[in-house]
């Protein structure tokens, strides 16, 4: 690999909207690295539908908060939901200043839906492809910084790290297999979410919870690792792969869910866990492989409008969601547990910090209320950015040489990393 023992100021592992708001709020005299073990564009913040949440003025605090909490079954970490929320009018504000474009009304105000779980509508979006929206302007605006420079197709399969301190970075190039040191005197994972574990996931396969391997495997505090969000309607396929995610905001727009009779079951906007749980009841008494969503409620003009992405897939895969109802399953979709991090990003190991869906600052408890995960990935990146320009220092460091040979089997180490995760969530799911 070109490059071997790089120096940079902040080495960043992943490129969705975590890593991006972090390498977009460092100042431009950091030199900044970020990876991306697949391409720029195969991440799980280009696939976020529904939205993302905005506080709408102080009179929605306390049904927000209310809301978070009640989603994560009260385990949630109330300071960390306090700062979620005080910070999302001006994290919104940040977006549109990069250019993101959220829908609005004919007077040019926001305008909001609602999802699962939300005692009313407070969601910003864009269609139904937010997420692209947003990490695609996020990625235009790193793209031209002069400090940072971004190598796809390159993984971290290790940090760099003595005595309770890191120093970077152990990074595979995929093609070529080689292996280098990039040291930094700031190391984030941002690496996302672990749907690769799973058979049936929203999650792109390449996901596969990497830096919480490499967490276990050097020390570094974890919580929850079982503490995995299933999403009640994916659509149903028989064929192996990503499963295509049906947001939820259009049941909040009010799609309903019906039985293999065509007989509603269920409250559809209850959080997703409760809907997950009684659609399973339901497939388990009607003997079926999935139920039904019938999203002509909505009607067919905000159907066209709001999600032309999920009408344009179902008449792909032979529904006319303007006609019939479509099939959904239950699939997994996010991941509460993570890297455990404070208010500031913060792992239990010097120099190391922890952003997005691969980390847990306790915001989401035991269950993700909607669209409430781009806002904290963006918000816990941009702390962390501002407390390494607050802690850098011109110390000089002895650099530590890790062993190469221990990473010298691709397959066996990604054999190796999923099996600690799995068995690290079994023994936490004992202790519940
Ligand atoms: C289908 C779908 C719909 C969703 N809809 C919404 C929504 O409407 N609203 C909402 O708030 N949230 C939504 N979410 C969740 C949200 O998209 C994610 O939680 C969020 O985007 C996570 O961002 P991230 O930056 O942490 O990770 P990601 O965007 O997943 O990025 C992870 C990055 O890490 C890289 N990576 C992984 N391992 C390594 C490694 N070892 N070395 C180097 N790089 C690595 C990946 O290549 C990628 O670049 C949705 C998720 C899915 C899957």
């Amino acid at each position: 690999m070109q490059n071997d023992n790089q120096k940079v100021n902040v080495l960043i592992a992943g490129t969705g909207v975590a890593g991006l708001c972090c390498a977009l709020n460092l100042p431009r005299d950091m030199r900044v690295l970020m990876l991306t073990k697949s391409t720029l564009e195969e991440s799980d913040s280009f696939l976020a539908q529904g939205g993302i949440c905005m506080l709408r003025g102080a009179e929605d605090f306390n049904g927000y908060f209310e809301d978070t909490m009640r989603a994560g079954h009260y385990e949630n970490n109330e300071a960390a939901v306090r700062l979620m929320i005080e910070s999302s009018p001006d994290m919104i504000e940040d977006l549109v200043e990069a250019g993101v474009d959220f829908a609005r009304t004919e007077t040019g105000k926001f305008r909001f839906t609602r999802e699962g779980g939300h005692s009313r509508p407070r969601i910003l979006f864009h269609d139904d492809i937010t997420g692209r929206e947003i990490t695609s302007k996020l990625l235009s605006r790193v793209k031209t910084l002069p400090n940072v420079e971004i190598r796809e197709n390159c993984t971290l399969v290790d940090i760099i790290c003595k005595d309770g301190e890191c120093f970077g970075g152990v990074v595979r190039d995929n093609q070529t297999e080689e292996l280098a040191n990039v040291y930094a005197d700031f190391t984030l994972l941002a690496t996302g979410g672990i749907g690769g574990l799973y058979k049936n996931s929203t999650n792109f396969p390449h996901l596969t919870g990497d830096a919480l391997a490499i967490a276990l495997q050097n020390g570094v505090a974890v919580e929850h690792l079982d503490y995995v969000q299933i999403h009640p309607t994916t659509f149903f396929s028989k064929i192996k792969g990503r499963r295509f995610l049906i947001s939820e905001s259009v049941r909040g727009e009010g799609a309903v869910l019906l039985d293999k009779h065509g007989n509603r079951f269920c409250n559809e906007l209850l959080p997703r866990d409760i809907v997950t749980g009684d659609i399973r009841m339901q497939m388990e008494k009607d003997g079926t492989e999935h139920v039904w969503l019938d999203m002509r409620p909505v009607g067919a003009g905000t159907l066209r409008e709001h999600f032309p992405t999920i009408c344009e897939h179902c008449m792909n895969e032979g529904f006319d969601p303007l006609k019939e109802p479509i099939p959904v399953v239950p699939a997994q979709h996010y991941f509460m547990g993570g890297i455990k991090v404070d208010l500031d990003a913060k792992t239990n190991m010097k120099r190391l910090f922890a952003a997005g869906e691969t980390a847990c600052n306790g915001v989401h408890g035991k269950n993700r209320l909607a669209s409430n995960s781009l806002l904290e990935s963006l918000i816990w990146a941009k702390r962390a950015a501002a407390c390494m320009q607050a802690e850098r220092s011109d110390e000089i460091r002895e650099m530590p040489k890790p062993d190469h040979s221990r990473y010298a089997e691709h397959e066996a180490l990604k054999e190796k990393y999923a099996k600690m995760i799995r068995e690290e969530a079994e023994r936490e799911a004992c202790y519940d």
